[in-house]
């Protein structure tokens, strides 16, 4: 019995359709609209999830942690792809450079503008797709939930 491989996504657009999926699926549970996949190197998804502060109570759950999680052990992560709606704050920016995961793919980094550039200058690739609907879902919770947002980014 041959069991169906997992499926392929041809490219970062398609990978982004996981991570905004988590992020529209986040929004309608009332918490904050951030959602990641991460990915291996032939583009088959690894784990996804979504910012659980508020669902989950839990402040170390970012989107990127969250699909860190799912996606379980790795024997590397040298050619996997972390692909997440907004750019990656400094704790996921970490994350990224903590385990060598080699890519980022970022829906958008207008409402929010993390560690980026940092991931960049250490040989990370950062590709950013600026995605219209991401920066509009980001824009509407920012404005209805300052405090919240506030305290996901660390802003007393
Ligand atoms: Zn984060």
């Amino acid at each position: 019995m041959s069991v169906d491989p997992a499926p392929v996504y041809a490219d970062d657009a398609a990978m982004l359709e996981v991570a905004r999926a988590e992020a529209l699926a986040g929004l309608a549970e009332g918490g904050i609209p951030i959602g990641a996949a991460l990915f291996d190197a032939d583009g088959r998804l690894l784990g996804s999830g979504r910012n659980q502060r508020v669902q989950g109570g839990n402040p170390a759950l970012h989107g990127e942690t969250s699909a860190f999680f799912a996606a379980g052990r790795q024997r590397s992560y040298r050619g996997t792809t972390m692909v997440t709606t907004l750019s990656p704050c400094w704790y996921c920016s970490g994350l990224v450079r903590q385990f060598g995961i080699g890519r980022v793919v970022i829906g958008e980094n207008t409402t929010f503008y993390g560690g980026e550039d940092w991931l960049r200058e250490n040989g990370v690739e950062v590709v950013v797709l600026q995605d219209p609907e991401l920066i509009a879902v980001m824009t509407g919770f920012i404005e209805r939930s300052p405090e919240l947002w506030n305290e996901d980014i660390g802003v007393d």
